[in-house]
């Protein structure tokens, strides 16, 4: 059994659906995970931000554009009169639930509560033209057990036991349909698992069940060499480690959710991305082993801000960093890159909301200074420094004409990563993307 997850632009319009519909029913008797239809997840981001800034109005009308939208959607998905109907009286439900946000209290359980509506909607409507076509299939609540603990990670046994449950007891099921994203936090309340959670969703059901496969359903035919929305010229890569898809995850490859490679690595099952367009593709495999020695492709992480710390008191003596990173710490703030040398330190950041307090308390060490509006570009592959390869040298030589504020190679043997200026971040794509592939 495989776990088939699509991402909202899968489902994005009826005919989107009828077409996963289709691809589900000739895959075989699997669990299957919906995102949001495209663009829902953003509206109801949009209604909370009304909501917050007490802008009933304008919620108001952005519910009632959703509305118009989706009585279009039930009108060209369904045949029968009584899907259409019985679509329509559920989406009433919705939308009134929604509106009522609009009296009383609004904090981030109730946004949390807006933002599950999207994967309740879309689920729901491919469940019932399951029903219409005639397919057995079984609508398993993500709400009863998706759930995560207090720091926000997922509760595998909890989860386990639960959906295994939730499984067993419908042996006749063709498929079981359920919602990415969506949760429970630890005391009940409805929580998501961030924005491109459903990658995520479909790796733990993966890993929990110990499926055969987690197959992610997109609009692009697997991780391509570089992201084809700044860069020419790019072509999918058949065959990715887990490490390395975990590197280009998380510096911004956004075909992957960063968290979902991990329990797909940690229970070895093998993720493969497909594009829903084009099902006959072969996609990306991404698994335990691949080609050895091969830069994989290039990906870059934005809104990256750089922290340099001089100071010509010895600066790696023993114990400095730990003074350093302790700041960092206690402010709950991660760091990506860093680089050293005898008289300074620089460290790069993506969350900036206690900047001014850690470049504070930095002051204590050294002069400090900032580089906002950067930009990271790693460049992934099998980079073991003994395997003779040149990609270094490459890579430098392909970014002559782009000024490079940093260089990290070597803290695992699959990235090479280089710190610029945002403004200069397509450039540097485009002339790697040509030296390299
Ligand atoms: P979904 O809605 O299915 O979750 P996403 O929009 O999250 O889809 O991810 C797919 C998109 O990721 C692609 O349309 C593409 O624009 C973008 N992308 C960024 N980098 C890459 C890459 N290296 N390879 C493929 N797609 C990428
Ligand atoms: N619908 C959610 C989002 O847009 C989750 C997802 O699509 O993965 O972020
Ligand atoms: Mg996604």
């Amino acid at each position: 059994m495989k776990v088939l997850k699509f991402g909202g632009t899968s489902v994005g319009t009826p005919e989107r659906m009828r077409h996963v519909a289709s691809l589900v029913r000739e895959s075989g008797r699997n669990i299957v995970v919906l995102s949001a239809m495209s663009g829902t997840t953003n509206s109801l981001v949009e209604i909370s931000d009304y909501l917050h800034k007490h802008n009933v109005p304008g919620a108001q009308e952005t519910v009632n554009s959703l509305r118009q939208k989706y009585a279009s959607v039930v009108d060209e998905l369904y045949s029968h009169k009584n899907s259409k109907q019985r679509a329509t009286e559920y989406l009433d439900r919705i939308f009134n639930f929604i509106l009522r946000f609009t009296e009383g209290e609004f904090g981030l359980a109730e946004e949390k509560e807006i933002l599950a509506q999207g994967e309740l909607i879309s689920t729901m409507l491919m469940q019932l033209y399951f029903e219409e076509i005639g397919v057995k299939s079984v609508l398993l609540p993500a709400l009863e057990y998706m759930r995560i603990t207090r720091e926000g990670e997922p509760d595998m046994k909890f989860i386990s036991s639960h959906l295994r449950r939730m499984v067993e007891i419908e042996p006749d099921a063709e498929v079981w349909l359920t919602q990415g994203y969506i949760c429970r936090n630890d005391r009940g309340e409805v929580d998501n698992l961030r924005r491109g959670g459903s990658d995520y969703s479909a790796s733990i059901i993966g890993a929990v069940l110990n499926l055969d496969e987690i197959q992610i359903w997109t609009d692009i035919d697997g991780m391509h060499t570089g992201d084809p929305r700044f860069v020419n010229n790019t072509r999918p890569v058949s065959r990715l480690h887990f490490e390395e898809a975990a590197e280009l995850a998380y510096f911004g490859a956004k075909i992957l959710h960063p968290t979902c490679v991990l329990p797909a690595k940690l229970h070895n099952i093998p993720v493969r991305l497909l594009n829903t367009l084009e099902p006959s593709a072969q996609g990306t495999t991404i698994a335990n082993f691949a080609p050895d020695g091969t830069v994989k492709a290039v990906a870059a992480k934005d809104n990256v801000t750089a922290i340099k710390i001089k100071s010509g008191r010895m600066l790696l003596a023993y114990g400095f960093l730990h003074k350093v990173f302790e700041i960092f710490d206690n402010y709950h703030t991660a760091i990506d890159l860093m680089a050293t040398s005898e008289v300074g330190v620089t460290v790069t950041i993506d969350d900036t909301r206690h900047l001014a307090d850690i470049v504070d308390e930095l002051k204590r060490f050294g002069t400090v200074s900032v580089d906002t509006d950067m930009t990271i570009i790693c460049i992934v592959g099998d980079f073991a420094w003994d395997n003779g390869h040149d990609y270094c040298c490459q890579a430098v030589e392909a970014l002559k004409p782009i000024p490079v504020r940093m260089i990290s190679y070597g803290g695992s043997n699959y990235n090479i990563s280089m710190l610029i200026k945002a403004s200069d971040k397509v450039e540097a794509l485009n002339l790697l993307n040509n030296k390299l592939f």
